[in-house]
């Protein structure tokens, strides 16, 4: 589904990613680990489209399309989505309305029209209650006064109403508490479908708990320096990263 090959990226003017291989099949949920600055979120806002990344060198495609070619609505319409990064860019709105506009932006890449008003507010109320979010979130504009946890359930929200072919969450565990991180897990596993790919960053073990991983790959200083399956998760939780550091100037 999403393979990157040898990516090189550059930030102001320091590289970043320094030669990262990924393969993710449809599926499948993979884990990026690895200490603060290694480059995580820098591998998903890449693969996202965001601007002021350079990349240098290297390939990332998707379902065989060249993503370095395609803006980033157009990414999204593929369906290769970040967490609250709207397709649908509008300043000041209510969440409501930039929900609904990702999804019929979504609906006219795939040749829907536009969703029914009583079909949009049945699949909204369904969702919300699944996220256990109150109703009257979705009058607030977006990220005005939502707290960590708000946001974070959003972003999940997000994802259920947009259903994106991959799904990216960057540290979605990051500010919660252990309610709330079991609301947002249910919500991702709730993601998982044989033709969705789906890609957690985390820099902590413990979303990995509820959210069980096919593989975790460990990102430092710009390269996937280790995977494996859920196990290596347990084993980065007793260790640290430190032996791997160590191990990955050879
Ligand atoms: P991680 O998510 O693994 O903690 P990041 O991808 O956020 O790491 O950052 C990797 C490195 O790139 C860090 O050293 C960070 O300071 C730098 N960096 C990331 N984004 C920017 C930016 N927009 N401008 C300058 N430096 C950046
Ligand atoms: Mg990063
Ligand atoms: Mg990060």
């Amino acid at each position: 589904m999403l393979e990157v090959k040898d990516l090189h990226v550059t930030v102001e003017g320091s590289e970043i990613l320094k030669g990262l291989n990924l393969t993710i099949g449809a599926g499948e949920v993979h884990a990026i680990m690895g200490p603060n600055g290694a480059g995580k979120s820098t591998l998903s806002a890449v693969i996202a489209g965001k601007d002021g990344y350079e990349v240098t060198a290297g390939t990332i495609t998707f379902e065989g399309r060249d993503v370095l070619e395609m803006e980033i609505e157009e990414r999204a319409r593929a369906g290769l989505l970040l967490g609250f990064q709207y397709p649908v860019e509008i300043p000041g709105v209510k969440n409501i309305y930039l929900l609904k506009a990702a999804l019929n932006a979504k609906r006219e890449a795939e040749g829907l029209g536009e969703i029914p008003a009583p079909e949009f507010m049945k699949l909204i109320k369904e969702k919300i209650a699944f996220m256990k979010m109150d109703a009257s979130f979705l009058q607030r504009a977006v990220n005005e006064g939502f707290s960590g946890g708000e946001k974070k359930r959003n972003e999940i929200l997000q994802m259920l109403v947009l259903q994106p072919r991959l799904a990216m969450l960057d540290e979605i565990d990051s500010g919660l508490d252990i309610d709330a991180m079991k609301v947002v897990a249910q919500g991702v596993n709730s993601l998982r479908a044989e033709d969705r790919g789906i890609l957690l960053v985390t820099h902590y073990q413990r979303l990995l708990d509820y959210i069980v991983p096919d593989r975790v790959h460990v990102l430092v200083d710009g390269r996937i320096v280790k995977s494996g399956d859920a196990e290596l998760a347990r084993e980065l939780e007793d260790r640290g990263y430190d032996w791997l550091l160590e191990g990955s100037e050879a």
